[in-house]
């Protein structure tokens, strides 16, 4: 391990910085006194600071040697709908909302580079450290660059980072191409004709509908993709009738579909389409279907990565970098800024054993042990970017 010094004597505070942030989680676009407590310290450290960016969004700057058109550090500043079962001393002072994602962990971590990178001045170009709102669900990354994130601030590169509790700690996993995949959601709502349950043929059963549907919908994947694509389609909800004796009128279907390639996207939405027309009228009934594309894929790029992976490795070690992870189906809406510009979004091992809690859990916590990694491999980035 090839620790930054300035980072590891950073530590005590990136911690209590992290679980100050823990105690005092706000969700998405509402991460009012998150935004300022990053504004004060970037501003302690002698940066740039804006404020206000979609809201809540913090960007600081950090000035280099030369004029460089330099490149974006991303972290998350958001928690979550869930209520925290850690038992911590640090735990959620806010009933029902937590850091249940570590996006405490990352903003903590991003902060410590700024202060390392402030302290060294070995970088040539500049730095942008970007702190966004509303990553969970809502989309904070995509209205920060449609606010102009890229315009204001010109950059070559961007890159992101997220902890990850599968990975052990010490190592750091990306790969050129998807790491993340597209999140889109549907709902089908079918309408047949309500009637007794004892008369069902005075009615038309949209339960039938739903019991078809959820069928059909699964052969899309295993009928209509190459094997060697990638898909996901998953029904998790069902909604429909109150009693035993009722046909009811109306049912609702929801759920999500996963992809990776934007052609994937298309042949499962028009398929989805396809089948819920055809059910419909197979049973007499209508349906629609509403399709809803939310964030496309995380895609790194090639030169990007291995920008990255050079600086894993020299953080971690050669054999603490995985070059080619299995990518994953959950989403990131750092995948907005990677349409806007080359860069690389990084997994950084977090795990604490096989037992411990994943992202999202009630019972995550973030691993504090990583702190300096993730910072380390910051200041390695920038400063390697920078002087190439
Ligand atoms: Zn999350
Ligand atoms: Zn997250």
């Amino acid at each position: 391990m090839n620790l930054v010094p300035e980072v590891v004597a950073l530590v005590p505070e990136m911690r209590s910085w992290r679980h100050h942030l823990h105690a005092h989680p706000e969700t998405a676009f509402e991460e009012v006194a998150t935004g300022a407590f990053v504004a004060e310290r970037l501003r302690a450290m002698g940066l740039e600071v804006h404020t206000g960016l979609a809201g809540t969004g913090v960007v600081g700057v950090l000035a280099g040697q030369g004029q460089g058109a330099g490149i974006g550090l991303r972290a998350d500043l958001d928690a979550l709908h869930i209520r925290e079962a850690t038992g911590v001393a640090h735990a959620s002072r806010h009933d029902g909302r937590m850091h249940a994602c570590g996006h405490d962990g990352h903003t903590a971590m991003l902060l410590g580079a700024a202060a390392a990178l402030a302290r060294r001045r070995r970088v040539a170009g500049r730095v942008h450290f970007i702190f966004q709102p509303a990553e969970e669900n809502e989309g904070g990354g995509r209205v920060m660059v449609e606010e102009g994130l890229f315009d204001r601030f010109p950059m070559r590169a961007v890159y992101g980072m997220h902890n990850w509790p599968r990975l052990p700690v010490g190592r750091i996993a990306t790969r050129t191409g998807p790491l993340m995949g597209a999140f889109d959601i549907f709902e089908i709502v079918a309408t047949g004709k309500g009637a007794h349950a004892a008369m069902a043929y005075q009615g038309r059963d949209p339960m039938l509908f739903a019991a078809h549907a959820i069928q059909a919908l699964q052969t899309i994947v295993s009928r209509n993709l190459h094997p060697l694509a990638a898909g996901v389609v998953s029904v998790t909800q069902v909604h429909g009738g109150d009693t035993w004796n009722v046909i009811p009128e109306e049912v609702v279907l929801r759920g999500t579909v996963r992809t990776f390639d934007p052609e994937v996207q298309t042949l499962i939405e028009s398929r989805m389409r396809t089948l819920v027309e055809g059910i419909a009228a197979m049973f007499e009934m209508r349906a629609t279907l509403r399709y809803e594309r939310r964030y496309p894929a995380t895609v790194n790029s090639a030169a990007e990565t291995a920008h990255a992976l050079a600086a894993a490795a020299a953080v971690v070690g050669a054999d603490g970098v995985d070059a080619d992870p299995t990518p994953e189906m959950g989403s990131e809406d750092f995948a907005y800024m990677l349409q806007a510009k080359p860069g690389c979004y990084v997994w950084l091992g977090a795990g604490q054993g096989p037992e411990s809690p994943g992202l999202h859990s009630p019972r995550y916590d973030f691993n504090d042990d990583v702190l300096a990694i993730g910072a380390s491999y910051w200041v390695t980035l920038a400063e390697q970017q920078q002087s190439a």
